[in-house]
């Protein structure tokens, strides 16, 4: 089985076609996101519809459940909340049912999603060192656990004696023996300082993920940020990646 596992698209439809095109030439059989498809990004409804056309496993992120009421804006900056409002105002009833239906886990033989932490996963915790993995690793009942929210690619390793480790590898061999936190980076607004959208490839016969980076029309997804008039700040990170 070959999983196409990405996060965080906020509603940049440049940044998603050019990672479902760049998944299209890795023979994906299962696609899965793990999060936060809507908030900040000019095309939401656009986002919604190519990601509920891949009829793929999904969990929600903070910025999904916050714009249908199901999580509090109080936990979000002022640029995030302004784009929560517009994006509320975007969408329709059906995509927001479409929305309400996400929940907070996804777990399946291989792996396990989840956007922020499995430790109380619906207050959107974020995973920044070993310390705050720890927590998800002493829930974690699969040897994979997929994560987003950071918008930084990268990979917490726990072995047999317990010790956490972080790797930023491209590659990592999956030893059964281990489990493994990862962070699948962010597909419309990366935040490492690499502005190219950040997707993975998870293949079980090859006990392996693969991170991957491609390059998408960043030009033409600030230009519609800032026609729709949401704020110019969110325009501008697209373009350093953070
Ligand atoms: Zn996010």
């Amino acid at each position: 089985m070959r999983y196409g596992i990405f996060a965080d698209v906020h509603g940049n439809l440049e940044a998603l076609d050019a990672v479902i095109g760049a998944y299209e030439t890795h023979n994906i059989d299962r696609y899965l996101c793990v999060g936060d498809v809507v908030g900040y990004g000019a095309n939401p409804r656009e986002c919604l519809a190519k990601v509920k056309s891949l009829a793929l496993g999904i969990v929600a992120g903070n910025h999904d459940w916050a714009v249908v009421d199901l999580f509090g804006r109080a936990y979000f900056n002022a640029y995030a909340k302004t784009a929560l409002e517009w994006t509320a105002q975007a969408l329709t009833n059906e995509d927001k049912a479409y929305l309400k239906s996400w929940k907070l886990l996804y777990r399946n033989d291989h792996l396990t999603l989840v956007h922020g932490t499995l430790q109380e996963p619906e207050r959107f915790y974020y995973m920044v060192d070993s310390d705050s993995a720890s927590g998800t690793f002493a829930l974690l009942t699969t040897t994979l656990c997929f994560v987003g929210h950071s918008h930084v690619a990268g990979t917490f390793i726990r072995d047999a004696h317990g010790d956490i480790e972080y790797q930023e590898a491209a590659r990592i061999d999956i030893i059964p023996k281990n489990r493994y936190i990862i962070n699948v980076g962010s597909v419309g607004q990366p935040r490492d300082g690499d502005p190219q959208s950040s997707y993975c490839i998870y293949d079980t016969t090859k006990n392996q993920v693969e991170f991957k980076r491609i390059e998408y029309d960043i030009a033409s997804a600030k230009k519609k940020i800032l026609a729709a008039g949401l704020p110019m700040s969110l325009a501008g990170r697209l373009l350093q990646g953070k």
